[in-house]
């Protein structure tokens, strides 16, 4: 089990839904929003281990919402995972580009969701696993 603060941001109600209810049955903590510019806001309040970032959002896309999180130094250090349902290999050169520390295809593998989520958390906090 863990305890790490993960930050969801997700509009697809169902996949927001699921990814939460895995990660948060292996004990995370979570955040979540449908909103980029909400994303920065919740990251800057609550400092979560990791953030989870859908790159299609309704008001900025993901990699808007990274690069905000990049330029202030109280959340630029968060590590971000890109969550996409764009399947190219192309999209994972640009995610990665872009400032992603990783890079996650839809649908999501429920079965190695946590342990691949646990893997990019910063690791502060001593204790893991
Ligand atoms: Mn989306």
């Amino acid at each position: 089990m863990t305890d790490k603060l993960v930050l969801i941001v997700e509009d697809n109600d169902k996949n927001l839904e699921l990814v939460r209810d895995i990660l948060e049955f292996r004990g995370f903590r979570t955040l979540a929003t449908s909103n980029g510019h909400h994303a920065v806001e919740l990251a800057r309040q609550h400092q979560p281990d990791v953030v989870l970032m859908d790159i299609q959002l309704p008001d900025q896309d993901g990699i808007s919402a990274l690069r905000q999180l990049r330029s202030d130094a109280a959340t630029g250090g968060i590590p971000v995972i890109a969550l996409t349902a764009f399947a190219m290999t192309e999209d994972r050169g640009r995610l990665l580009n872009a400032g992603f520390d990783g890079y996650l295809a839809k649908p999501i593998d429920v079965r190695t969701l946590p342990d691949t989520i646990l893997a990019y958390c910063r690791k502060t906090n001593g204790s893991e696993a």
